[in-house]
């Protein structure tokens, strides 16, 4: 299951950041496993266990290139915590694994776009006027507060940013005409009428 996160981060920053079409991954998969993605994963440290996946910017770890680090025990630690089968969509339905993967994946590339360019964060007094994603800011607002999520976060802006990415994710991966490219599409976004824009073509 860890694995298969890492395949997904893999794919999503391939398609933003190397401008690599989703379509020819998906005809030549071996593309997405290059060294450059390779290299960005580790172990976390003993301090960091509880962490299911993070990205880690280059910023913070001197020379090294930009890395994500997934935790070997992802599943365990989902199960264990069970923070994501706590969650329910919009719709009250619970998340299944595999938009449970695409939905962590999403938040932190997310993280990476927010360290690379200058982004309009979502923050809990943003209203945007459409449905879905207002109760998604809401709903992510309600995670927050509950303390479910990233109480000791070092910046509270970027992880809620990151949430509501992840939250709008989970939503949309089972959309008709939602694939990794379209979901790609909106992580890099900058700013939050683009993301509005983005959903309203796939609803
Ligand atoms: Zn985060």
């Amino acid at each position: 299951m860890a694995k298969q996160l890492l395949l997904t981060i893999g794919l999503l920053d391939t398609i933003i950041f190397n401008e690599a079409r989703w379509e020819d991954l998906l005809k030549n998969p071996s593309k997405v496993a290059s060294a450059k993605i390779e290299k960005r994963v580790g172990l976390l440290k003993e301090d960091e266990q509880d962490e299911t996946a993070r990205f880690s910017p280059k910023e913070k770890s001197g020379k090294e290139d930009d890395r994500y680090m997934i935790n070997p025990h992802f599943e365990n630690l989902l199960s264990k915590k069970g923070h994501w089968f706590l969650f329910k969509k919009e719709d009250q339905s619970p998340y299944q694994l595999g938009e449970i993967i695409i939905a962590i994946a999403a938040h932190e590339v997310r993280h990476r776009i927010q360290y690379r360019l200058q982004v309009e964060l979502f923050s809990p007094e943003t209203v945007t006027g459409n449905q879905l994603l207002d109760s998604i800011i809401k709903s992510a607002e309600k995670d927050m507060s509950r303390g479910w999520r990233i109480i000791n976060a070092e910046d509270k802006e970027k992880e809620f940013d990151a949430l509501v990415i992840e939250k709008i994710t989970g939503e949309i991966v089972g959309a008709v005409n939602s694939d990794l490219g379209s979901i790609a599409e909106i992580i890099k976004s900058t700013t939050i009428d683009e993301i509005k824009e983005k959903i309203e073509l796939l609803q």
